[in-house]
């Protein structure tokens, strides 16, 4: 055993330690590439110790076959670990498959070199100092080896070389730690080439040395690649919930998705979107241009849903993926905004400006249909707020608004005008049957909670504004309030004079007893 031979075991040893570090950082190609790479140095480092230990041409030739395990693969391996590391992914499967089938076919050769003599013409030994130094003339097959190897080597220099200079600054000293160990083989190499190299020694596995120490340092030390395939499945995984193809069949979904649909399972895949939930149709998911909100899952939580399509280099469309974005926190703030600013807090009807709100559409949208309104402010009001204390007329209205609501048609429209005056928009009635509603909420409140309405009633016509509508039904309420109060009044249109003929004016009868005594009772 000499000194040379004692230093590649060593090598050999450490380099199989970092091959079995490597094999355990399974999250990324390059770990795996790497540790190949580590497994043939040091078969190549053992080899190559055996060999110059050897006392015989026989040892030498067997030595040098076991060497060729790791040889002839190195180039396969360096190219693979230098593009999984600038690409951050596996590389392509056909290139892996080319570079391990050069691989194969050169050991193939150099172990049946004596059959063909393609890799080695001819091959003798020496011994100088204890070294035993092989002397090869070289066969065509060798030079395709030479000429693969150093393109492999110059290529991955060239790969490390980019990612040092594209490096972000805190990437750039593992980049050029991995780019130095990266060259360090090839230099060795050149060196027993152009027979540069001690008693023709061959340097190449003392560069592994360097190279196998610089690379593990520059890949894990910095946890470049086992950190960033993690962020990365976590990033991607934060930007879809689930995959779709263009059938919208699930394809795959994450961990959030089936929190929203508990019944997602690996059955699932292949399964249609729509069959977790009706609300996910495929005319849902077209593109629209604010997201749809749907309320999934139990209890239900609103959801915005955001799909993005897929498409391939052609640019067809092959699939989606679909993000479910909880917004119910936000949803139920809207709502509740909403409310405030549409809904009167004491009656909950609508408030003035939102009913004027509805007039204005409906007019714009249905302007040939009929519409009624109804104009009513409750009689004496103030005195019963003076005799029996405010809150009992916020009661009075609170109570009020949903008794007289309870009787009006469907599709009719009710909101608090202001004060003790309420409008109610009564679409497809005219001016009669709007009278009769008007009438009959006289009939109800009047008993119910001792109070009585003076209705003012109008009909709207096309050649009216709103304001002139609105303006009409005032008069009939004014006009309503003249003739005795507990009563509606209707005015009819007549050409070019709005709001002038009085119709009918509908007295419901006065119970002046009940409001005497309930005037008495406070
Ligand atoms: P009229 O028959 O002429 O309508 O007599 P009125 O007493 O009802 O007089 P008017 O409609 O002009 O006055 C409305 C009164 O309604 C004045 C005010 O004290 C009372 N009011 C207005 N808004 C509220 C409210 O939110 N709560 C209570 N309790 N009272 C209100
Ligand atoms: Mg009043």
């Amino acid at each position: 055993m000499t000194l040379y031979s004692g230093l590649l075991l060593g090598s050999s040893l450490v380099l199989l330690l970092l091959a079995l570090f490597a094999s355990q950082q399974r999250q990324h190609s390059v770990a795996g590439w790497f540790a190949w790479l580590m497994s043939a140095a040091a078969i190549y480092c053992f080899g190559y110790a055996m060999e110059l230990a050897s006392s015989n041409s026989q040892a030498v030739h067997l030595w040098l076959h076991v060497q060729y395990l790791g040889i002839a693969f190195i180039p396969a391996f360096i190219l693979l670990t230098s593009l999984s590391y600038q690409r951050q992914a596996a590389p392509p499967t056909w290139l892996v498959t080319l570079l391990l089938g050069m691989g194969t076919l050169t050991l193939a050769l150099q172990w049946s070199n004596d059959l063909h003599h393609l890799f080695y013409h001819a091959q003798h030994e020496r011994w100088r100092d204890g070294n035993a130094i092989s002397q090869l003339t070289f066969g065509p097959w060798y030079y395709v080896h030479l000429i693969v190897t150093n393109m492999a080597l110059l290529i991955s220099c060239i790969l490390f070389f980019r990612v040092w200079c594209a490096a972000e600054r805190y990437y750039r000293t593992p980049s050029l730690i991995i780019l130095i160990g990266a060259m360090a083989p090839w230099m060795c190499y050149l060196l027993y080439l152009f027979e540069l190299s001690p008693q023709g020694i061959d340097l190449s596995p003392f560069g592994f040395i360097i190279t196998g120490p610089l690379f593990a340092w520059g890949l894990f030390r910095y946890r470049f690649i086992n950190l960033l395939p993690i962020a990365r499945e976590q990033v991607l995984d934060g930007l879809k919930d689930m995959v779709l193809d263009n059938r919208q069949r699930i394809v795959d979904f994450n961990a959030r998705a089936r929190m929203i649909f508990p019944q997602l399972s690996h059955h699932a895949m292949g399964r249609r979107l729509d069959d977790l939930s009706p609300l996910l149709s495929p005319t849902l998911l077209s593109r629209h241009e604010t997201p749809p909100l749907l309320a999934l899952g139990q209890p239900a939580r609103w959801f915005e849903a955001h799909p993005h399509p897929l498409q391939n280099r052609w640019q067809q469309d092959i699939g989606m993926t679909l993000l479910l974005q909880d917004v119910t926190e936000r949803y139920q703030l809207q709502q509740q905004l909403k409310q405030f600013a549409e809904i009167d807090a004491l009656t909950g009807l609508l408030n003035r400006r939102m009913i004027l709100q509805h007039l204005a559409l409906w007019l714009q949208a249905t302007p040939v249909r009929p519409l009624s309104v109804l104009l009513f402010d409750i009689d004496n009001f103030k005195q019963l707020n003076d005799s029996r204390g405010h809150l009992v007329g916020d009661e009075m209205l609170a109570a009020l608004a949903p008794a007289l609501h309870a009787h009006l048609p469907q599709q009719a429209w009710f909101g608090r005008y202001g004060g003790d005056e309420f409008l109610i928009l009564l679409p497809e009635l005219n001016e009669s049957a709007a009278l009769a509603v008007a009438n009959q909420l006289n009939h109800i409140s009047q008993p119910l909670l001792a109070i009585s309405l003076s209705i003012g009633v109008a009909q709207w016509h096309p050649a009216l504004s709103q304001n002139e509508l609105l303006h009409c039904a005032d008069q009939a309420l004014y006009l309503a309030k003249q003739q005795g109060r507990a009563q509606a009044a209707a005015f009819s249109w007549l050409e070019n004079q709005p709001c002038t003929t009085l119709v009918k004016s509908s007295a419901v009868e006065i119970n002046g007893r009940m409001e005497s005594e309930l005037l008495l009772n406070s």
